[in-house]
């Protein structure tokens, strides 16, 4: 389909050479590319009355020049610009920064209308804008755009403005009359217009939820499609798993599992014995009990005769992992082998060849998994515990050592749901929301440091009971700029106040990973009785008898990683206790104190992260899979969300979606993304 639209830039008047590159380095090349390009905010220029504009707020004022402007020179070639007006009632003061050539022209008497921010207190406009007269030849809303470079606004605007009345009716329409009349939504036309150019407030409102909704359920489609495309697919391998013995293997365990678990189980279970491969996200909260239901599935798979793999992310937690599949698997006849960074050549060499001759059944371990050399005779069951931990590649590699292995992703970070599905939407998602009977809720307090005596006193009193404590640092060693307790600094004050008492180590990144097992293997033996850590602790670490934390700095974190910290102790039948060290100076650091005392359910801390910090910072990281919107905002727009979500699913499932024409735009973009052919991994 030729057209226009894909003609370069420079096909509008007025675009030469420097704005071609000025443009390119923001990305465009085309008339399309320009079109496609969204103010971030508009300005709004309708006059306001003074006396109604909060402060620091940006106004629009018409006025008259009541004094002779005084330029003051900065250096530097910089210089402020001050002029009295009169602005209705009031007399206030204009300033301009840099622009000393309006000396000239703002003479007392002359009419003009300023825009700028509003200092209400000192009744200064700072002035961004100026019209001579009243007569203003703005728009009442005019588009601001991220520009990069020397383009200016007005020149950026021009362009645009030319490019929508030469090419904007080319613009084909992406979503079907249905859609459009059911939501009310704009034509993509009047949209494009009110998107850039509004002539009112309600028009621009419009036009962006417009493209919103459209942004959200193009997204929705594309991962709708993925997921019935997978669902379809019959290349995966059918895990028929023997139901008795699985019976057999939760009979014989200590405990019951909760109803969560249960209602968990079943559903992997459904998914081990149909031919399409699995690609489900397990959240469970701290402490759920996640292990014991990847034990059951990696038997499941082993029952019918394939091998399975646990990664996980630190040699410690494999290690751990290992002992408790152990314990649980070998009465069952099951071979196990753990295989991490620190497994010797020979051992190793030794395990390679048992996973490729078939003779071992499951194997447990870290990123030493995913060498090319560890090759599986019929891997069947991939998991991943603590899979926010890995890269998309690491996970990607281990998947392709089996011919399409089912896969179970496994996270103590609960997602709020809006993030869930935009960033997990394709995959099956299972929840274990329920901590075992009889777990009593950790007593949370948040303290000031001057308070650290009464707490020392208290953990003493732990520790005499047989009990052991975390203390938790933001920092490995002291620096100036940071005044915050370091790991080393307090380990020693520790070991001093403690000595010939109490047993104490010390944990943090800088240790080599051997090392920082040894230290975690010592305390989850019992021979340290308190842990002095960073928060490399913070993983899924499983020492039942340690009852009581101390984190310091407690401000410092997000909630979310408070709550994976937190989580460390609790885990076993006494009660635990978390003090919180802290002296936020922002709202917002108070109000997340207040949530980790009032609150222990991961899922609401998550809600409450979300609202705290914002999508972006949610999953503090660049492999989040949450995709850049244009307009939608995962917040804001959360309705929106939902309706795309529920929609995307109806249209993908539905007949008329693969057939009619009518969704022949709405399909094409789809194949443009090419999504139907390719494949996205988490
Ligand atoms: P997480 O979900 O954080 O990985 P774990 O699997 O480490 O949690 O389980 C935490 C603790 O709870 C372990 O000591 C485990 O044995 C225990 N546990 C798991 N399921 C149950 C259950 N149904 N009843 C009682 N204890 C359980
Ligand atoms: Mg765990």
């Amino acid at each position: 389909m030729a057209s226009e639209l894909t003609q370069a830039i420079t096909e509008l008047s007025g675009v030469g050479k420097a704005a071609e590159e000025n443009l390119a380095t923001m990305n465009i090349q085309t008339i399309e590319d320009l079109i496609w390009t969204f103010p971030y905010r508009h300005e709004d220029f309708r006059l306001k009355d003074l006396a109604e504009t909060p402060h620091n707020e940006r106004v629009t004022v018409e006025g008259r020049i009541e004094s002779v402007p005084t330029v003051l020179f900065l250096g530097n070639k910089k210089s402020r610009l001050q002029v009295q007006m009169l602005a209705g009632r009031h007399l206030i003061k204009v300033v301009f920064f840099n622009q000393g050539y309006l000396k000239n022209k703002l003479q007392p008497g002359t009419n003009v209308t300023v825009t700028g921010k509003w200092d209400r207190g000192r009744q200064v406009i700072n002035g961004t804008n100026i019209n001579f007269g009243s007569a203003d030849e703005h728009a009442d809303f005019e588009p601001v755009y991220s520009i990069k470079g020397k383009l200016s606004q007005k020149k950026f605007r021009n362009f645009m403005r030319q490019a929508l009345d030469l090419y904007g009716h080319q613009i084909q329409e992406t979503l079907p009359m249905e859609l459009l009349s059911k939501y009310k939504l704009m034509p993509i036309d009047q949209a494009l217009e009110g998107i850039h150019f509004p002539k009112d407030g309600n028009m621009a409102k419009q036009a962006r939820r417009r493209f919103v909704y459209q942004e959200l359920l193009l997204f929705q489609l594309k991962i709708q499609a993925l997921r019935k495309a997978r669902k379809e697919d019959e290349h995966g391998t059918i895990i028929r798993y023997d139901v008795e013995k699985l019976r057999q293997f939760f009979d014989a365990l200590p405990y019951e599992l909760t109803g969560a678990q249960k209602r968990v189980v079943n559903e992997v279970c459904k998914d081990l014995l149909v031919p399409h491969r699995m690609n489900r996200l397990l959240q469970g909260d701290v402490g759920s009990g996640k292990t014991v239901v990847a034990a059951s599935m990696l038997y499941a798979a082993v029952t019918a005769g394939f091998q399975g793999a646990l990664m996980a992310p630190t040699g410690i937690l494999a290690e751990q992992h290992a002992e408790s599949l152990n314990e649980w698997l070998a009465p069952f006849g099951v071979s196990l082998a753990l295989l991490t960074g620190a497994t010797k050549t020979k051992a190793r060499r030794e395990i390679l060849e048992r996973l490729d001759n078939g003779e071992l059944d499951i194997v447990i371990g870290t990123h030493a998994l995913i060498q090319p050399d560890v090759i599986f005779n019929r891997l069947g069951l991939v998991i991943t515990d603590e899979q926010h931990r890995f890269g998309v590649e690491q996970r990607r590699i281990l998947k392709d050592k089996g011919a399409n292995p089912d896969v179970l992703f496994m996270t103590a970070t609960p997602i709020p749901r809006t993030l869930s599905i935009t960033a997990f939407g394709e995959m099956d998602v299972s929840i274990i929301d329920e901590l075992p009977a009889g777990r009593k809720e950790i007593e949370t307090h948040w303290l000031k440091h001057e308070q650290f005596n009464q707490v020392l006193q208290k953990m003493e009193s732990e520790l005499a009971a047989g009990r052991q404590a975390y203390v938790i640092c933001p920092l490995i060693e002291e620096s100036d700029k940071l005044d915050v307790q370091n790991a080393v600094d307090v380990y020693q004050q520790l070991a001093t106040v403690f000595q010939g008492k109490f047993e104490v180590g010390l944990m943090h990144g800088r240790l080599h990973s051997d090392d920082k097992d040894e230290v975690m293997r010592e305390f989850s033996e019992g021979k340290l009785n308190i842990l002095v850590s960073t928060t490399v602790v913070e993983v899924g670490v499983n020492v039942p008898n340690a009852t009581f934390m101390i984190i310091y700095d407690a401000e410092r974190f997000g909630l979310a990683q408070l709550h994976q910290l937190r989580g460390r102790v609790g885990r076993g039948e006494h009660q635990s206790y978390c003090i919180l060290l802290a002296d936020p100076k922002s709202d917002e650091g108070k109000e997340r104190m207040m949530s980790m005392v009032e609150m222990t359910d991961g899922f609401r801390l998550a809600e409450k992260d979300l609202e705290l910090r914002g999508p972006g910072d949610f999953f503090g990281r660049k492999q989040s899979g949450l995709p850049e919107f244009k307009v939608a905002d995962l917040i804001h727009d959360y309705r929106a969300l939902e309706t795309a979500r529920q929609d995307a699913t109806e249209l993908v499932a539905s007949e008329k979606f693969w057939t009619d024409s009518r969704y022949a735009s709405l399909r094409g973009t789809l194949e443009q993304s090419g999504i139907l052919d390719g494949e996205r991994i988490d």
